[in-house]
């Protein structure tokens, strides 16, 4: 850990509804029980939950976030899209932004940048994905494509301070597989140094779970998780937590 708290974003997807929050009583808990505990936990639900939850979470240490926005900055004939400052009116203080599942759908680096500088102005703090897919890695190109991601993403933007990085290679996202901890030293090493003096915050994210989390956690640079299936389950949350400060 290199910054003041150890970070743990859940990113539950397209998973949830109403009745599911009551499973979040027991990581209410647990922050309440863990107060000088270095941690800062993110729950990232679908749009449908972000304002239910907000209220939910109010009078604890806990943050909502969501996971992506239409990149114009005011209303507009978009159907079926809400932009940043709409989700930061309804609770959010986080976003997670140029996710692999939505670069996937067609989202392009130049996309996912008018999204970030959206998001910054509205006052969200931006949880900016990166990663190669397999492809890229057997080809030795993973350096390359996280250098055009960062380049491309924040270009432009001079204040970094409300970017935290998420390295997530693609072909670990709910796939079981993590990356060798050597590989993931570098690959965070390299994300750092294309910052230079001012790194950012930088999590490690695909298939973090109660089991990896102690070979994960001992990559020291790593500044916390972002985790996807198994933060849909309390439990399994939670032990990531306390095994990480093991
Ligand atoms: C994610 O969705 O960002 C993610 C890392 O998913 P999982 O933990 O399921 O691999």
């Amino acid at each position: 850990m290199t910054n003041k708290y150890m970070y743990f974003i859940a990113n539950w997807k397209m998973f949830g509804d109403l009745r599911t929050l009551n499973s979040l009583d027991s990581i209410i808990k647990f922050s309440n029980n863990n107060k000088k505990n270095k941690f800062k936990i993110v729950y990232c639900p679908p749009n449908t939950l972000i304002r239910p939850l907000s209220k939910r979470l109010k009078k604890t240490k806990l943050n909502v976030g969501a996971q992506n926005c239409h990149e114009n900055e005011n209303y507009g004939a978009f159907t079926g899209n809400v932009n940043a400052r709409m989700l930061k009116n309804v609770g959010a203080k986080y976003i997670i932004l140029g996710h692999s599942e939505n670069r996937q759908s067609g989202e392009t680096d130049k996309l996912i940048n008018l999204k970030i500088k959206s998001a910054a102005k509205a006052g969200l703090k931006i949880i900016f994905c990166i990663g190669e897919t397999l492809r890229e890695k057997r080809n030795k190109k993973t350096n390359q494509v996280l250098a055009r991601q960062i380049k491309n993403g924040l270009k432009s933007i001079k204040n970094k301070s409300k970017i935290i990085v998420a390295y997530e290679p693609v072909w670990s996202i709910g796939t079981g597989i993590i990356p060798k901890s050597n590989d993931l030293f570098k690959s965070v090493s390299f994300i750092k140094s294309r910052f230079g003096k001012k790194s950012p915050i930088i999590l490690y994210g695909g298939s973090v779970n109660n089991n990896n989390i102690s070979q994960l956690k001992d990559i020291d640079i790593i500044d916390g998780f972002l985790i996807g299936g198994a933060s849909q389950n309390s439990k399994k949350f939670i032990d990531i937590i306390k095994k990480t400060f093991n």
